[in-house]
Formats: C-alpha cells, structure tokens, sequence
C-alpha cells in the first residue's frame, strides 16, 4: 500500500482512494451473518461508480435519496424491487420519473396524495412504501418530532382513509432513526419495536406486507476508543426475532440498509504538503485541499467548539472528535509540533492544532483514514475553485482505477 500511495502521490496533490477488498470484506460480513436478510446501500454515502459496481455484483440493491440516485441505480442495472425511493420532500417531477423504475416510500400524507394522483392520470395502482415516524427511539419508547416520515400515531388515525385510495397500495413499512449505533442492545430493542410496529400496521392494513425496512444504525469504529459492533451476535439475536414473527410475516422481505458499514473504512484521503512556516513560533504545515477536500476534520473542530451538548446529531458532518487517524509515510519518527492547515483563503480550514507529529517537509503526504462514506460527497470542492481531488480505486488485483 505505502508504494502505491507514494507513486499516485506523485501524479496527484490529493485524493481519495477507495479499497475494494475492504468493500468485499464487509458485504461478506454482513451476508454471512444476516442470513435471510436482504440489503440496501444507501447510495448517498458513497456514489462512485465503482463503489456501486462492486456493492450491486453482490446482490445488494439500492437505496435511493433522490432521482438521481434512483437513475444511476437503474443504470448499473437493478430491477424496480430492488431500488428504494426514500426521502423527505420528493418533487411531482420526481415521484414521475421514479414511479416506474423504484419502489417510492412515501414520506408524508400529501406524498401519498400527489403519488395516487399520479397513478390515477397514469391509470395505475401503485405499490409504494411508507417512512414512519415511529413512537420509540433507540434507547426510548417515545416518539420525537421529525421531519422524516409520518407519525405512527398520525399514519393509524389515517388508516381507512389511506386504505380508500384507488391508486395506490401500501405494501411495505421503512423506518431509519438513528445512524452510527455501536450498542448491539440498543440495536436489537430497535429491531424487537420494529417488528411489533410491523405487526400493528399489518392487522390495520388487513394485508400481508411486502416488505419491513428495518433501516440503517448499524455503526462502524471511528475513534480508536470506539469498541466494533459484534456483527455476529447482532445479527443471532436479529434472527431470533424474526423468527418469532415468522408466521407472521411468511413472505415478507426483511431489509437492512446501510451506507457507512459497507464502504466507511475502506477510504482514504491523502493530501500533500504545500508549504511550511513558522509564525510568532508556531509551526503551519499547509497541506492541499483540507476543509474543500475531505470536509469531516474541519467540522471536527468548529463543532466540538461550538456544541457542547450533543455534538453527535450532527451526522453525517460530524461523527466524533477523533473520527479519523493522522498518518504519514515517514520512516523517521522524530517529532515535531505543528498546526496542519489547508491552502484556502480562510482560517477556518484547519485539521490539527498544536499537535505533535512527525516532521514533514514539502510534498510529504499526509493519510486520513474513514474517508469512504459521507467524506468527498459531503465536500465544499468548488470552494475557491480548487483543483478538486481525485477518487481512485484499488481493485483486488491491486490496480488503481479512476
Ligand atoms: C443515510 C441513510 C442511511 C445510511 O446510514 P448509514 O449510517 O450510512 O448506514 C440509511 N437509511 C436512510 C433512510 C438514510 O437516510
């Protein structure tokens, strides 16, 4: 790996480099464990082309946060049950567009409207999921305001009236709540309401549901103080679940989505020294494409100044303080202290204060590690028209490609 990055280091002052074995290996993780279980990537996490490639190959379908996901999942070749529509806000455009080729998951009563509405010009029945709200958490068996889905207590109220509707058939449920879970307690509590909740809104509907989206919680380690999730034992205790509602729900698909567990570990980005300076004693290391490049350690900083309180709900920006390793190449482990700041124009664009670290000099690279989900999407690139960094791919044969 060390030749590799020194060698693309050479053609590029930053880039990202996502490692395909480490893709694989999770999928496998997951498969084996959950068996019966189907899975969803959450598109949004990481969309490369590749990333998709490898995650589609193995059977996994897509979960969809926009139109455009929608159509690039349909590119790479998955049929409309295995692309899943979701997200608060969906324009007319694109529930018309989408109703084809995914199934949508209604994110509120008037969605459910414009999509019967739609299917009635159309002269269609729909099949389409529904997000709700639901009157538990994680850790709490009470519901919290939100602006994703329908509230249980609203979606029961309207059963009948849903239930009337010519144009459309409610045949699955999807609930998402929380992201980056590492308690398998809170996990499996989650998954025991899910299933109960399922259970209600089929007797109300009358009708075997089609499908249950467990959604994603599923957490990976950022902090080296994170403990992993016991993947094996989750997924024993999520299987005895569902075996106990197995006459229940005979056909219908269980899934699971998830973006992070699948690709959050395999990236990497890597930046390259642009210069060095001592000001009125302290050291800069100035490096190419920080806050613009890989937003995630910027934001560490600026929100662990700014909010005390709950810094966590500020996923997928923020995730914890130490959300990423600082690494080098150098064999010489002398230190020194510095700060390693970006080369925009604002002083905002800082990565370490006062840190002791390695001594870097011009065209070092500097490594940082979970850098596959939510890392180049959620970027500001085009900040100060930068050169934007690259997204490289390192295939199981060890080749890199674009
Ligand atoms: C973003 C998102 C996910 C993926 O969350 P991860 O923490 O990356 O697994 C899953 N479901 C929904 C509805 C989402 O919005």
């Amino acid at each position: 790996m060390e030749k590799i990055l020194q060698e693309q280091g050479k053609k590029y002052d930053s880039f990202y480099l996502y490692d395909q074995q480490i893709i694989l290996d999770s999928i496998n993780n997951l498969k084996n464990n959950f068996r019966g279980i189907d899975f969803l990537y959450s598109v949004k996490s990481n969309p490369h082309s590749l990333v998709l490639d490898t995650i589609f190959s193995k059977g996994i379908g897509s979960d969809s946060a926009s139109l455009n996901e929608v159509l690039i999942s349909k590119e790479k070749g998955l049929s409309k049950e295995k692309i899943y529509f979701s997200a608060p806000g969906k324009s007319r455009k694109s529930i018309e567009k989408a109703i084809d080729i995914s199934v949508i998951i209604a994110d509120s009563l008037s969605e459910i409207e414009l999509i019967d509405e739609i299917g009635k010009k159309k002269k269609i029945s729909v099949n389409i999921g529904v997000r709700i709200n639901p009157n538990f958490s994680f850790t709490q068996d009470i519901g919290s305001p939100s602006k994703f889905g329908i509230d249980e207590d609203n979606f029961v109220e309207n059963i009948n009236l849903l239930k009337s509707k010519k144009n459309i058939k409610i045949t699955g449920i999807h609930v998402h709540v929380k992201s980056q879970e590492l308690k398998c307690e809170n996990l499996i509590r989650y998954y025991k309401n899910m299933f109960a909740l399922s259970e209600k809104i089929q007797n109300l509907l009358g009708y075997d549901l089609e499908f249950i989206n467990l959604g994603s919680g599923i957490g990976i380690t950022y902090s080296l103080n994170d403990v992993p999730i016991d993947i094996s034992n989750l997924a024993k205790e999520t299987l005895k679940i569902i075996d106990k509602y197995k006459d229940r729900f005979k056909k219908t698909k269980i899934f699971i989505e998830t973006g992070r567990y699948l690709v959050g570990k395999s990236g990497i980005y890597v930046s390259k020294v642009l210069d060095k300076k001592v000001s009125h004693g302290k050291t800069y290391i100035i490096l190419t494409n920080t806050l613009n490049g890989f937003i995630k350690p910027s934001i560490s900083k600026m929100v662990t100044k700014y909010e005390k309180d709950n810094p966590a709900s500020y996923e997928p920006l923020f995730t914890c303080e130490d959300s990423f390793e600082l690494k080098t190449l150098k064999k010489d482990i002398s230190k020194e202290k510095v700060n390693l700041v970006g080369n925009l124009c604002t002083a905002i664009d800082v990565i370490a204060q006062d840190i002791d670290f390695p001594i870097l000099e011009k065209d070092d690279l500097v490594i940082m590690t979970n850098a596959g989900a939510y890392s180049a999407v959620i970027s500001p690139m085009q900040f100060s028209s930068q050169e934007k960094p690259v997204e490289l791919f390192l295939n199981t044969k060890k080749e890199i490609l674009l």
